[in-house]
């Protein structure tokens, strides 16, 4: 087994090779395989494995690539995050791959889509509508429509039809990812000294850039160091990280919040990966209907899903309950509309509920943390100082 250091390095590295050329190692390996970018907050992956692919997360250029040429085709007030996948596409980062998702999550990502298929990027580009009626026979029935459209892709260049068998064992492998993580976060609510935010980060990132398979071995072995009583418990208080789903924040940002005094206990940074709750069913005569059910009936609460029969901010509240936070940081990538219009949603009921909460905006470039970092610090002293209850029972 490897040492955590050795773990969290590997994931480090993987994560931000603006590269891929770990994915695109595994597509020359066989014939037939195919990378296929998607971009946030998800994807069922699962579709692209059983048809012999790779679905490989594209979430921007962070704070290591420069904007030259992608700047040209956004106005200012758009967030960041399409700026620099342009720019990773326009300087031939994703080469290697054959096809692009762009899930429904806002007009930015839809234009995106829409400029890629411009400049003919990728065998093909697909913008993929996500339901937002949450009947099995409505919304279920056009989002199977929407993945068999995206499988009819893939065997157009690969020629493989992809079987029940394959999608059960696809979703069996993704399955066992989730509840590794899944793991990971209920140690990290108890003893979140054990594993740094921002190691969870690289490691659950990681997993977006490399095989299910390998990715299921590392969280294995992570889960196995996370079980004994590691790390050095410290002063801070425990909060929910909530509104940085698609552009990520800069890693020095994600670092400078634990350091502020907070341990995150939970965070929709790689919302992705966790989207569904629970496991969807692999033994089913329709995997496309279990995956499209899952969806239905266990996905996260998101910006990108309007379901009004169960509202946002009760959800969210539960997981501060549940985590047992002290309160909420709200982290919007500036002009991310999705984010930014939630915002006062949460805000008005965790007022009436009494749950304590901060807000601040970024940009996944941004270097400076020195106010996001005092406005962090200055909300963990108040808490410290004033909540009548006892931070981590210290
Ligand atoms: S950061 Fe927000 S506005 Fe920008 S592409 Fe993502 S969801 Fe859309």
């Amino acid at each position: 087994m490897q040492t955590l250091k050795e773990i969290v390095d590997f994931c480090k590295f993987q994560s931000f090779d603006l590269n891929f050329t770990r994915a695109k190692a595994w597509k020359e390996e066989k014939e037939g395989r195919v990378l296929v970018g998607y971009m946030p907050i998800y994807f069922p992956r699962e579709i692209i494995h059983a048809a012999g692919g790779m679905a490989v997360g594209v979430f921007g250029g962070g704070d290591i690539k420069q904007i030259i040429k992608g700047d040209a085709y956004y106005q200012s007030y758009i967030c960041h995050i399409p700026r620099s996948i342009m720019e990773l596409a326009l300087d031939k980062h994703m080469d290697h791959f054959d096809g692009f998702i762009f899930p429904s999550i806002c007009d930015v990502i839809r234009n995106l889509s829409g400029i890629f298929k411009q400049k003919k990027i990728g065998k093909f580009v697909k913008y993929m509508d996500f339901p937002q009626n949450f009947l099995p026979q409505i919304g279920g029935v056009f989002y199977q429509q929407e993945m068999q459209h995206v499988l009819k892709y893939i065997k157009e260049i690969n020629g493989v039809e992809v079987t029940t068998e394959a999608l059960n064992h696809s979703i069996d492998l993704y399955n066992k990812n989730r509840q590794m993580i899944d793991f990971i976060y209920k140690i990290r609510q108890d003893f979140p000294w054990r594993l740094s935010i921002i190691d969870v980060y690289h490691i659950i990132r990681a997993g977006t850039v490399i095989t299910v398979e390998e990715h299921n071995e590392i969280l294995e072995q992570v889960c196995e160091h996370i079980k004994n009583d590691i790390g050095v418990r410290q002063d801070k208080i425990k909060i929910v990280i909530s509104g940085a789903f698609c552009e990520q924040p800069a890693m020095g940002l994600i670092k400078a919040i634990e350091d502020a005094g907070c341990y995150v206990v939970d965070d929709d940074y790689m919302l992705g990966s966790r989207m569904i709750l629970g496991d969807v069913d692999a033994t089913s005569t329709n995997p496309l209907e279990a995956i499209s059910n899952a969806y239905i009936k266990q996905s996260q609460y998101s910006s990108s899903i309007y379901d009004i029969d169960n509202p946002k901010e009760y959800r969210l509240a539960k997981i501060v309950k549940d985590r047992g936070a002290n309160g909420v940081i709200f982290a919007s990538a500036s002009f991310c509309d999705p984010s930014l219009l939630d915002a006062p949603i949460f805000q008005n009921a965790f007022n009436k509920m009494g749950i304590r909460y901060i807000a601040f905006q970024y940009s996944e470039n941004i270097n400076q943390y020195k106010v996001i970092k005092e406005q962090v610090g200055a909300f963990a002293d108040s808490i410290k100082l004033w909540d009548d209850e006892p931070v981590l029972a210290l």
